[in-house]
């Protein structure tokens, strides 16, 4: 029919296959394939059923995203799934692989479908804040019934082969060539002379009860997609399914599909899903560099970052050995790994026989040669920089040539622990998240001497144990908390100004952040955050209620969650507010002459993001970020950044620069002026009505 896709017969039963690797997107040219394809099947005698297939590893895995900026292409979904619907004999879908949205879609325009174990199927457009367009919100309420549609729409999460059955979105899984069964299948409907059985004229079950249902999913969606409108859009369509007829419903479907594509929290994960796929362009690595094989790793310090690091690469199947000073230690943090994998097995995400072979590839051991094999080894002792320069000089001499040493530190200068070893072109920051198992982001520093090879074997590594790697630069605290510094300073000076810890916590919260940063603070130990500012002292303001709070806290012993008290107050595992905290930091705001004004909710939310979003600024300007989207994939997988505001740097563009510039200019004479002075390139945007998008796009990387 074209290039990607055939149509062959088997007897009287005529297989369309779609072939467009590598994963049988609905591009412009499949959508015309199928067009072309069923439309040239309609006429043909002799057919008494069709299969449509695909070939290689899924079944149609989705639409195409690129589709949604640039406006879709004829021919058109809805177009394409009304002439496999209207088939005039039957069509049985033959489904493997991953199968998301538009692919489920036209699963559900085809009158069977036949699954092979192991198939996922879901729609999961609220995770890209928009809903299902081509006629999932209007087919799939008929097809499996109106709370099991709405379970799988407003979750996004895919079922599997059986649990589809079970709900008959498909109508049989099968193990084996699913091609050949659903050949099987097509024949024997079309001996029993089971005609076509067209999704769109089944009624929709739970239709007499759709008023309390979508009432009671309203209520549930307001509570769980803070900020977000796409969940309230998908019952809108949904309750066209049960009101209007097919036709009209799927009229009323295309209008608001279309609206949400072009608001913001759609356009805000589009952001995120095209900014992943850039992190591996590099300014100045060479697009053909082989990267280095790593197929054992050693880690260094056996606490909670080491730990969680070897379960990441247990998890991937990868042999890790891991070194440390102490027994004891070594002792605490396998015991401390078992217990996060029983956990798993008590939930029930991990068998307990993968519990033990996950357990099995982790080597504790007190002697460093316990390394010598291995292709990367990651340090993630104690943050001293003395130790650290220690810790790579053993490692230079028990490492094996061109293995990969990497360093997990969260501030240190990684320049200078390269430069105490004999190869520091093998030297990396690889700066993994607590709990490192579960968080997704992974730093990954470039010093100045890293070879691009160690870079982009990195990148790989992040691929292997599921993380995202963002490439910095090495500067304090690189990206991630680079940008939080500033943040955190405004959060503490407005405590310092008036407002209760859990004021702040809820501005930042009510704008999206998964949780607000003092709480984070007493999550991680507030005296983390001091030690370092202690350490650094000499580089820091001197304003006396710089960070006070959390010095003041640190200094009681006061320090988070560890200690029952911090910010909050912890009794029995509840966070409850602490207003001796907020006396505490007024008696001292007074003694140092910081005035009293309360900031609203309003202005805590802009002077932390303004703040943290002018060093974004400046982080791009020095290069330690290679673009702004890099920054917006460090914050939304690594600190709770809501996704549907599409990072820092795209929420700056959707305020507008010039917004956000005045704005702080303002802060510069009305707040303390050394915090406010505009970064340069936000100026020279602003100035410019310029946006970080467009300077991205203009620096073409
Ligand atoms: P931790 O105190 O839990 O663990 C450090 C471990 O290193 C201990 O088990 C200790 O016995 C061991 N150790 C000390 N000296 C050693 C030596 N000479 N040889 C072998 N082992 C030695 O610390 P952590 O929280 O896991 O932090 C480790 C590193 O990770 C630090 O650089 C820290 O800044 C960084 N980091 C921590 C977090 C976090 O949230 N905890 C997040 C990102 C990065």
């Amino acid at each position: 029919m074209n290039e990607v896709v055939n149509v062959s017969a088997q007897g009287d039963i005529a297989v369309v296959t779609v072939d467009s690797p590598p994963v049988n997107t609905l591009t412009r040219e499949v959508r015309a394939g199928l067009k072309a394809a069923f439309a040239f099947l309609r006429d043909r005698k002799g057919v008494k059923a069709v299969v449509l297939a695909c070939a290689g590893k899924t079944f149609l895995s989705g639409g195409d995203m690129r589709e949604f900026d640039t406006g879709v292409q004829e021919p058109g979904y809805h177009e394409v799934l009304r002439l496999i619907e209207d088939s005039p004999v039957p069509v049985v879908a033959a489904l493997h692989g991953t199968v998301m949205g538009g692919g489920v879609e036209t699963a559900i325009a085809c009158h069977y479908r036949v699954a092979q174990a192991g198939t996922k199927l879901g729609l999961p457009e609220i995770t890209l804040g928009i809903i299902p367009g081509a006629g999932g919100t209007q087919r799939m309420p008929r097809l499996i019934g109106l709370e099991p549609a709405l379970d799988m729409m407003l979750s996004g999460k895919p079922l599997s082969a059986a649990d589809a059955a079970k709900v008959s979105l498909v109508d049989t899984a099968v193990d084996g060539d699913v091609t050949t069964a659903a050949i099987a299948y097509a024949r024997e409907i079309a001996a029993e002379g089971r005609g076509p059985r067209r999704t769109r004229e089944m009624p929709v079950a739970g239709a007499d009860r759709a008023a309390e249902i979508l009432a009671a999913r309203r209520a549930q969606v307001a509570k769980t997609y803070r900020n977000r409108n796409s969940p309230n859009v998908i019952l809108d369509a949904v309750q066209a399914a049960v009101e209007l007829p097919f036709d009209a419903g799927i009229v009323r479907e295309r209008a608001l599909s279309n609206r949400v594509e072009r608001a913001v929290e759609g356009r805000a994960y589009r952001h995120l899903f095209f900014a992943e796929r850039e992190l591996r362009k590099i300014p100045g690595l060479p697009a053909d560099v082989q990267s280095r094989k790593v197929a054992k790793v050693g880690i260094v310090g056996a606490g909670t970052m080491g730990g969680g690091i070897a379960m990441c690469f247990a998890n991937a199947g990868i042999p890790v050995a891991i070194v440390d000073a102490k027994q004891e230690a070594l002792d605490r943090g396998l015991a401390t790994l078992r217990k996060n994998y029983e956990r798993s097995v008590t939930r029930g995400s991990l068998k307990p026989e993968q519990m033990e072979s996950r357990l099995a590839l982790i080597r504790p051991s007190l002697d460093y040669a316990a390394l010598g094999d291995a292709d990367l080894v990651i340090e993630a002792v104690f943050e001293n920089l003395a130790l650290k320069k220690e810790i790579f000089a053993r490692l230079d001499a028990v490492a094996k040539p061109g293995a990969i040493l990497g360093t997990n530190t969260s501030t240190l200068d990684i320049d200078a622990i390269a430069a105490v070893t004999q190869r520091p072109q093998d030297v990396i920051g690889l700066h993994f998240f607590s709990p490192a198992n579960v968080m997704r982001l992974l730093e990954i520093v470039q010093c100045a001497k890293t070879a691009p090879d160690a870079v982009t074997t990195a990148l790989d590594i992040a691929k292997t144990i599921r993380k995202v790697g963002v490439v910095a630069k090495v500067c304090y605290g690189f990206i991630g908390n680079r940008m939080m510094d500033p943040y955190g300073r405004e959060a503490e000076r407005c405590v310092m100004e008036g407002a209760a810890p859990e004021e702040v916590d809820a501005a930042l919260e009510d704008f999206g952040m998964a949780m607000g940063i003092l709480a984070v603070y007493d999550m991680a130990g507030v005296d983390i955050g001091h030690l370092t500012r202690v350490e650094r002292a000499h580089l820091l303001p001197k304003d006396p209620s710089f960070y006070r709070p959390s010095a003041m806290l640190t200094e009681r012993g006061w320090l988070g969650q560890k200690s029952g008290r911090g910010y909050y107050r912890y009794e029995g595992g509840k966070r409850t507010p602490d207003p001796e905290v907020a006396a505490l930091v007024r008696a001292e705001a007074a003694r140092l002459g910081v005035p009293q004004r309360k900031p609203s909710r309003q202005e805590i939310q802009e002077r932390c993001l303004y703040a943290m979003i002018n060093e974004g600024a400046r982080i791009l300007e020095e290069g330690v970020a290679c673009r702004a989207s890099d920054i917006d994939i460090v914050y939304t997988a690594g600190y709770g950044f809501p996704g549907y505001r599409g990072g820092p740097m795209f929420y700056a563009d959707t305020v507008g620069l010039k917004v956000i510039y005045d704005k702080i200019v303002e802060f510069g004479r009305t707040l303390d002026p050394q915090y406010w002075q505009p970064a340069p390139l936000l100026e020279r945007l602003a100035k410019a009505g310029g946006s970080f998008a467009q300077w991205q796009a203009e620096r073409k990387i």
